[in-house]
């Protein structure tokens, strides 16, 4: 029996991200991400598409929880196999899956629902992690051999090779932009025979990096030297949140933007930035200070101007951001930043959007500070640079499959590929089971 493929999440949408291998002999996942979008993407995480005890290996791209966040409901379930990834994402996965866990209790609380896994299902299924390097040949079965590539999207994230019989699969991951810090650019992969690529951002370009820098500078230094009020980033805890040191000690050693004191005020983002500064570089900078305790993020409260505040969740959706936004954005002399992308629904969104008041622990405080919106600092590739790396094939695949986009994105890379490269190329629906 020749194997196939089965599209069974982050197609036609951008969450969910998981493809399952059938060889006739062996089952295997690529990732098994959590599906993220209200109560539909709930009712998604509930149910898998396949026995998780037919499983027997998972390989893992990287540790964003929509290509990881549902290993503890496939451990719990019956999977008792490896999970491939690199070292990078095993520490990351070491606290995101168990806050993961965390959220998925507190919510199953209010709902009065069964939690879609525990803490202790999440702490279980880390000693099912198996670390791989990137460049090193490995067989998770007889049958299948895999190396693992530096995708350069977040620390740790991976392009993943997959040799079956049948021929050489290619599965992009997440792909970075390049020329981006702490990260290296995604490796160019010459060869291969059924490629899955992703397509976020498959419709358009980021703003240039330069552009980008200078918005960043405007906004923290128009509030920073008047010396009057505060610079509250609401920002991811990983990735981000680095990205953003980086560029505050490369714009302080610019002299563009004054001296003063730098908040990182979330467990989460603490413990990225020490895995981080683990596997990769980041500058030095004056100032810094990680308020891990209540306590410290409390003192907080107290600094009038001066400081910039980052601190979880990006979106402004629960998290200690809550509170400084508290403290800061009923007054005219602060500046909200925003760093990332705004959710429909979400209080960031409502923020950026213009709302005149904003409800934050059961009172209303009226919208006076600043508010910024720096738009072109992503960890995707944009149009151009998937492009870019598509292009660096040395010959066309037998098929490639736009994957982990919305739809308009995912069409209009196909498209691109079809128009400017000449491949068979698809957007592969929901579902789907494909020959390779
Ligand atoms: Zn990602």
């Amino acid at each position: 029996m020749a194997s196939n493929l089965t599209f069974l999440g982050a197609a036609g949408e951008v969450t969910g991200s998981c493809y399952l291998f059938d060889t006739g002999k062996v089952k295997f996942l690529a990732d098994c991400g959590m599906f993220q979008g209200g109560r539909e993407g709930q009712r998604k995480n509930r149910r898998f598409h396949f026995d998780p005890r037919e499983i027997a290996f998972v390989l893992l791209s990287h540790a964003h929880i929509d290509h990881s966040g549902l290993l503890p409901r496939l451990a719990a379930q019956g999977f008792e196999g490896p999970v491939y990834a690199t070292a990078a994402t095993a520490e990351l996965l070491a606290v995101m899956l168990p806050d993961s866990a965390h959220l998925q209790e507190k919510e199953a609380g209010w709902e009065r629902t069964e939690p879609l896994y525990t803490v202790a299902q999440a702490q279980a299924c880390l000693g099912q992690l198996r670390t791989v390097e990137y460049a090193m040949a490995f067989k998770p079965d007889p049958a299948v051999r895999c190396v693992f590539r530096d995708a350069g999207h977040i620390l740790g994230s991976a392009i993943i090779e997959i040799f079956l019989p049948e021929g050489k699969v290619v599965f992009s991951g997440d792909l970075g932009q390049p020329g981006r810090p702490i990260v290296e650019d995604p490796t160019p992969v010459a060869e291969a025979d059924v490629l899955l690529v992703e397509s976020t951002y498959g419709d358009r370009n980021h703003k240039s990096l330069v552009q980008t820098l200078d918005e960043l500078a405007f906004a923290l230094c128009d509030t920073l030297s008047s010396k009057r009020g505060n610079v509250v980033i609401p920002s991811f805890a990983v990735g981000r949140t680095q990205e953003l040191l980086h560029y505050i000690a490369e714009l302080r050693r610019q002299r563009r933007i004054p001296p003063g004191d730098v908040y990182v005020d979330s467990p989460m983002a603490s413990a990225a930035t020490r895995i981080t500064l683990r596997h990769a570089k980041l500058p030095e900078l004056e100032g810094l200070r990680f308020t891990d305790s209540l306590e410290d993020s409390m003192r907080i409260n107290g600094v009038r101007s001066g400081a910039i505040i980052i601190s979880a969740s990006g979106m402004c959706e629960g998290g200690r951001i809550r509170h400084h936004l508290r403290y800061n954005v009923a007054r005219p002399e602060c500046a909200i930043v925003f760093v990332g992308f705004q959710a429909a629904g979400t209080l960031g969104r409502k923020i950026v959007d213009g709302a005149k008041s904003v409800r934050l622990f059961r009172e209303n405080y009226p919208v006076r500070a600043k508010i910024f919106t720096i738009n072109g600092l992503s960890a995707h590739a944009d149009r151009d640079a998937l492009l870019g790396w598509i292009g660096q094939f040395r010959r066309a695949p037998r098929q490639a499959y736009v994957v982990h986009g919305e739809p308009l994105a995912a069409e209009a890379l196909k498209n691109s590929i079809v128009d400017g490269y000449g491949w068979r190329a698809a957007v592969p629906a929901p579902g789907q089971r494909v020959p390779l």
